[in-house]
């Protein structure tokens, strides 16, 4: 032993001992932190390799990549996406993450491919991008924010209703989301019958986390009684395009004469006679109609758009979730006035 190691027993030999097996650990754990990543890459690359399509059109194969062009590449991506120009978006995304060697410095860009995806309404292709993302960094909340709307645009709620725990864990609010997703699987279940489900909704109205403008909207399309029933006088702007498109046989008299403003809207709709005391709704467009009426003009109407309350685009149908950016629970309804129109009555539900 002594002639193998001469000076086991000298102190230095043993801050010797130490500092080798220090770079030995490092040495290790440098080349396995390689080889992880070059593991990483070359699964990434055979993952993209489905998405690479003949049809894009913009030709930046063949040029040189510079890690300087990471930034004016991603921005240029960016604003195809949100013009619409979703194939140059793709290419131009595609082509920075084939090229920018690291994980964590491309994650940013498979968001941005995932949502122009999503956007573009490739679904599964959304879809696969985001569960990459999350095989390699399963604490992405972007990427789980959007895979549940991807399931829930292909109507996989159960799927969708698998990403709040981990969104949960992570700290995000969600108790609309789950709602939200809660009542898309409760309206499209088939094995529910229509008064459970309309039961279900009745007991969903107690809870805030759900929408009432969605709630009323199906109760009024599955039993007309309950939704009279369930109108809240504080609430009926929200619903009041519902409430205007109804056809006058839906309509619960009983219930219009003991609301003010129900009687306001349906005196204004020119569905109710008026009266001696002309009903006041307090809501703009249909106070300006009754003068209107009462100064003998009947050819005004109240026409309807919608906005987004998150990213203030307007839009001219409804929508459950905003098409632009996603919020749930945002829509605005906008009333306007205008002509009348020949043909009347159609229903929104
Ligand atoms: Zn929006």
């Amino acid at each position: 032993m002594d002639n193998i190691l001469p000076a086991y027993d000298d102190p230095l030999f043993s801050i010797l001992i130490i500092v080798v097996l220090i770079l030995i650990v490092a040495i290790s754990s440098y080349v396995m932190g390689n080889f992880k990543e070059e593991r990483k890459r070359k699964s990434l690359e055979q993952f993209l390799h489905r998405f690479n399509t003949k049809e894009c059109s913009l030709e930046i194969e063949e040029m040189p990549f510079q890690s300087t062009l990471i930034k004016p590449l991603s921005l240029l991506a960016y604003a195809f996406k949100n013009q619409g120009e979703y194939q140059k978006a793709i290419n131009l995304n595609l082509y920075l993450i084939e090229n920018i060697p690291k994980f964590l410095d491309k994650e940013h860009i498979l968001e941005e491919l995932g949502q122009t995806y999503l956007k573009a309404g490739f679904l599964k292709r959304s879809e696969a991008i985001f569960l990459e993302i999350l095989h390699k960094h399963a604490r992405n909340k972007k990427a789980l924010y959007h895979l549940g709307i991807v399931y829930e645009l292909l109507h996989e709620y159960d799927k969708a209703l698998e990403t709040i725990p981990p969104l949960k864990i992570l700290g995000e609010k969600t108790e609309t989301l789950e709602a939200h997703l809660q009542l898309n699987r409760l309206l499209e279940n088939k094995q529910l019958s229509n008064p459970e489900k309309v039961e279900a909704l009745r007991t969903l109205l107690q809870n805030k986390n759900y929408a009432y403008r969605r709630i009323m909207k199906a109760l009024f399309s599955l039993d007309l009684t309950v939704a009279w029933q369930s109108v809240e006088r504080d609430k009926i702007e929200s619903i009041l395009d519902i409430l205007w498109f109804l056809p006058s046989s839906n309509l619960n008299f009983d219930i219009i004469s003991t609301d003010e403003t129900l009687s306001a809207l349906y005196l204004a709709k020119g569905v109710l006679e008026s009266k001696d005391v002309t009903p006041t709704s307090n809501i703009f467009a249909i106070d300006t109609i009754i003068s209107a009426q009462k100064g003998g003009d009947r050819e005004v109407d109240l026409n309807f758009s919608y906005g987004c309350g998150k990213c203030k685009q307007h839009f001219p149908i409804g929508f459950i979730r905003c098409p632009k950016c996603y919020a749930i629970d945002a829509i605005q309804i906008k009333e306007t006035l205008a002509k009348k129109q020949s043909q009347t009555g159609y229903s929104l539900l």
